[in-house]
């Protein structure tokens, strides 16, 4: 006999179960959520928002360089990374307890422990108690993966570490081409140390729109980061509290810390999926759930990064929701992931939504592409040599915006309204018939008269 028992239990306190545990109990069911580490998850407690907080901090020096030009003379500014950190740790636990908070007062209960299966209908807590639960939401999110072993990894960093390193690295070695790596590349370098990206394939940022690539690459660059690409970390030494790291193209490279963000993986170990018949994804190596978020298991579900559909907040948050809806509020909801919004955090940021235009042309026989590549008016006085990039992919047949990219500054503001556009299914002459905002880096999205490249291919017989 088990020793409680719930309509609902939720293992993972991140977002996607959280959203998911305080609906389910608005609409009247008894709810347990077990978290074992902090309420918040990766986003809150060591992903999307001190990494944010800390692009603030970083942006910073960009207004320090922009500011001479228009007239201000600033004494040498210092940085100073505790208090950052303090800051940022302060705001952390703020959240965390709004997290708590909001959980309770839904009225779900929320251990702080791990839980794992027994059976499917049994959890097993780590007081010991048994759980019977009529359902399960499995919202364990994921965790930094660092590849194939090599000589030294041991020294290596993931961003689960980066947010407590007891000093500002004065120089570090990031590999990995992706979100997180790029993201550090260039909060690391406007604090002011000196940054090597080391990417094994031709360019950064692969599934992302090749002149998104080529325009982040120079723009990083530009801005002192060194992007070694074509090659892979092999080893590295440790001498007292330095490294080298030595690479697969022969060159090493002396540094501080070195940080590997090169993916994350679903965490599905140890949560006993085997003695609840829990099937794995074999392709992605989630678990494998349908377009309710159903597992193999009838009254087993699974949300957010554990099943590594999507890996965004908001698309967690989604699914949480989709799920009670679905289970507790008898509206069955499928989530759509077509046309989602996304940011990269870089400096320039990338804002994008829909088709890139190599998705586009394996899709549509008539595309027409629309790109501008400019200073900004602030950059003419302030001297910045930065560079702003926007592109519809627009369907020639329908006139329909298929996707819009954009690197530069608040690109991921200005791609969640753009979101909302290519989400209605936008043609190119609903943007043109907007009127422009002047003066703005945006409202080039709306006067972008003539096409810049045009692709017609015959349609497959
Ligand atoms: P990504 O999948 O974005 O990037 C991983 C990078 O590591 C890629 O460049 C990949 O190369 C490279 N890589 C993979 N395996 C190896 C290897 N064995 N050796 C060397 N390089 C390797 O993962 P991240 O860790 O950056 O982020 C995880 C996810 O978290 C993101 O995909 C995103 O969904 C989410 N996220 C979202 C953010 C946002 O919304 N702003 C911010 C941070 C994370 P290749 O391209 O060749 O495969």
């Amino acid at each position: 006999m088990a020793d409680i028992d719930v309509d609902l239990f939720v293992i993972g306190g991140g977002s996607g179960g959280v959203r998911a545990a305080r609906i389910a109990a608005g609409y009247g069911a008894n709810v347990m959520v077990a978290e074992e580490y902090r309420m918040g998850g990766t986003c809150v407690i060591r992903g999307c928002v001190p990494k944010k907080l800390m692009v603030y901090a970083s942006h910073v020096r960009r207004e320090l360089d922009d500011a001479a030009g228009f007239g201000w003379t600033i004494p040498e500014a210092t940085f100073d990374w505790a208090t950052l950190i303090a800051n940022k740790d302060k705001e952390i636990a703020r959240l965390e307890a709004a997290y708590t908070f909001n959980v309770e007062k839904s009225g779900a209960r929320i251990v702080k422990t791990r839980a794992v299966f027994e059976d499917a209908n049994t959890l097993r807590l780590g007081t010991g108690e048994r759980v019977n639960a009529k359902h399960v939401l499995i919202a364990t999110g994921g965790t930094p993966n660092h590849g194939d072993p090599f000589p030294g990894i041991e020294h290596v960093i993931s961003s689960n570490e980066v947010f407590h390193l007891r000093e500002l690295p004065k120089r570090i070695v990031i590999q990995g081409g992706g979100y997180i790596a790029l993201e550090f590349a260039c909060i690391f370098a406007g604090l002011g140390s000196d940054v090597t990206v080391i990417y094994r394939g031709d360019n950064i940022l692969r599934g992302f729109d090749e002149d998104v690539r080529r325009h982040v690459r120079k723009e990083m660059e530009k801005s002192g980061i060194t992007v070694l690409t074509g090659c892979i970390v092999t080893k590295i030494d440790k001498h007292g509290e330095t490294f080298t790291t030595h690479l697969s193209s022969g060159a090493s490279i002396a540094s501080d810390q070195v940080m590997f963000a090169v993916g994350r993986h679903p965490n599905v170990k140890g949560l006993g999926l085997e003695k609840a018949g829990v099937a794995i994804n074999p392709v992605n190596g989630g678990i494998a759930v349908d377009g309710f978020s159903q597992t193999n298991v009838p009254h087993i579900y699974a949300v957010g990064d554990i099943t590594h559909r999507i890996n965004l907040t908001p698309v967690a948050i989604r699914e949480g929701h989709a799920f009670a809806d679905s289970v507790f509020g008898k509206r069955p909801t499928r989530v759509d992931h077509d046309d989602i919004p996304t940011a990269v955090f870089t400096q320039p940021e990338v804002g994008t939504v829909g088709l890139t235009e190599a998705q586009a042309l394996a899709r549509y026989t008539h595309v027409d592409i629309y790109k501008t590549d400019f200073r900004s008016l602030k950059a003419t006085v302030s001297g910045s040599e930065s560079r702003i990039m926007m592109k519809l992919v627009v369907d020639a047949s329908t006139d329909r915006v298929l996707g819009c990219h954009i690197v530069g500054p608040e690109a991921g503001e200005l791609i969640q309204i753009v979101g909302i556009a290519v989400k209605m299914k936008a043609t190119k002459a609903d943007f043109d018939a907007t009127m422009a905002v002047h003066p703005t880096g945006a409202e080039e999205l709306v006067t972008m008269r003539a096409p810049t490249a045009r692709h017609v291919r015959q349609a497959a017989e």
